[in-house]
C-alpha cells in the first residue's frame, strides 16, 4: 500500500508496523486463491471482478511487466483438488484465463490411489520473494518504517490512515464482520529440497465425523525474527482454518494446537501412505 501511494505521488507516506517478521505474509502458502469463496460478504460480481484484476497483476508479473516485482515470484503450477470441491480457481477456468480442469486419478505408486480428483493450472506465488522485493522497493523509495504497535487510530496524527493490520485490522476498525482464523502446518525438510515440489494439493479428507483440510505447497525458505535471511525448507503441509480461536485462554490454545497437529499428522499419513504405515 505504501509503495503504491508513493508511486501515485502521495507525500510523507510512512509505514507503522509492530513487527517485521513472524507475519502471515511471510508464512503464507502462496496458492493464488481468487477469493471468490463464500467467506466474504462482497457480492459475487465484485468478488469475481477482484479475482480477475488480481489475476491480471500476476499475469503482468509473470511476463516481466510489473514495475517492481520480478517474474521469479510467480509460476504456473498444477493444483490437485477433489473434483466436486470448490477451490476458487473455477473462476479462472470460466473466463478462459487458465486451461480447463482435467479429471485425474492420483497414484502415489505406493499402493495409495485417490480417484475423482481435478487438476487445475493456477499461479503459485513465492511469498518470501514477494516480501523481499517489496522491502527492497520500500528502501528504494526511502519510505520511513516505524516499529510501533497501534492500539487505536486516535494514536495516529496523519491525515490519511490505510489499515493494513491483517489479523488486527478488524479490531482496529471496530468491524465485527472481520474475524481471524488459526492455521496449523508442518514445514517439510527433505534432502531433495523443493525441486520435487512441482505441484500444489488443496483438498479435504474425512477424519472422525468431519472432512478436514489437507494442503501441500512448495516452500523453499522460511523467514522469522530468528532467521531473517531465511532457513531452507522444501514445502509446507497443512492445515486448518479455525475461526475465533483468539477468544481462547493460553492453556486452551496450547491444547487446541497439540490436538490439531496430531490430527493433521494422522490424516496426512493416511492420505499419502494409508493407515498401516
Ligand atoms: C499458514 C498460512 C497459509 C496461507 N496460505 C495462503 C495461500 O496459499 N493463499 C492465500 O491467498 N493466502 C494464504 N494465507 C493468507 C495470507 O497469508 C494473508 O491473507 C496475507 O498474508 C495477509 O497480508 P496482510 O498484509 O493483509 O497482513 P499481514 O501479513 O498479517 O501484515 C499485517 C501487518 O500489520 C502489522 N500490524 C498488525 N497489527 C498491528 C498493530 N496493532 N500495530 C501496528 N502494526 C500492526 C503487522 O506487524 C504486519 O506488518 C495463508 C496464511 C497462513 C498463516
Amino acid at each position: 500500500m505504501a509503495i503504491e501511494l508513493c508511486r501515485k505521488g502521495f507525500k510523507d507516506v510512512s509505514i507503522s508496523t509492530k513487527a517485521l517478521y513472524d507475519l502471515p505474509s511471510w508464512r503464507a502458502g502462496g496458492f493464488f486463491d481468487p477469493g471468490t469463496g463464500e467467506e466474504t460478504t462482497l457480492p459475487l460480481q465484485l468478488r469475481t471482478r477482484r479475482a480477475l484484476e488480481t489475476f491480471h497483476v500476476f499475469h503482468q508479473i509473470e511476463h516481466g511487466n510489473h514495475p517492481y516485482l520480478l517474474s521469479n515470484v510467480v509460476r504456473r503450477l498444477p493444483l490437485y483438488s477433489m473434483a466436486h470441491s470448490k477451490t476458487g480457481v473455477e473462476v479462472l477456468e470460466k473466463f478462459n484465463y487458465m486451461p480447463p480442469r482435467q479429471l485425474v486419478t492420483i497414484d502415489f505408486g505406493n499402493g495409495i490411489v485417490h480417484e475423482n480428483y481435478a487438476k487445475y493450472i493456477t499461479y503459485f506465488i513465492d511469498v518470501a520473494q514477494v516480501m523481499k522485493q517489496l522491502w527492497t522497493e520500500v528502501k528504494k523509495l526511502k519510505i520511513p518504517v516505524i516499529i510501533e504497535e497501534i492500539c487505536s487510530f486516535e494514536q495516529c496524527t496523519q491525515d490519511i490512515i490505510c489499515n493494513c493490520a491483517g489479523l488486527a485490522g478488524g479490531t482496529l476498525a471496530q468491524d465485527e464482520l472481520v474475524y481471524t482464523q488459526r492455521g496449523h502446518f508442518f514445514l517439510l525438510n527433505t534432502e531433495a529440497g523443493d525441486a520435487h515440489m512441482n505441484y500444489m494439493l488443496f483438498t479435504k479428507v474425512p477424519q472422525g465425523e468431519k472432512d478436514e483440510y489437507l494442503y501441500v505447497f512448495p516452500k523453499n525458505s522460511v523467514h522469522t525474527a530468528e532467521y531473517p535471511d531465511g532457513r531452507a525448507c522444501s514445502g509446507m503441509l497443512g492445515g486448518t482454518f479455525i475461526v475465533d480461536s483468539d477468544t481462547l485462554s493460553k492453556e486452551e490454545l496450547q491444547k487446541l494446537d497439540e490436538t490439531e497437529f496430531q490430527k493433521l499428522q494422522e490424516r496426512a499419513q493416511e492420505f499419502f501412505y494409508g493407515k498401516d504405515l
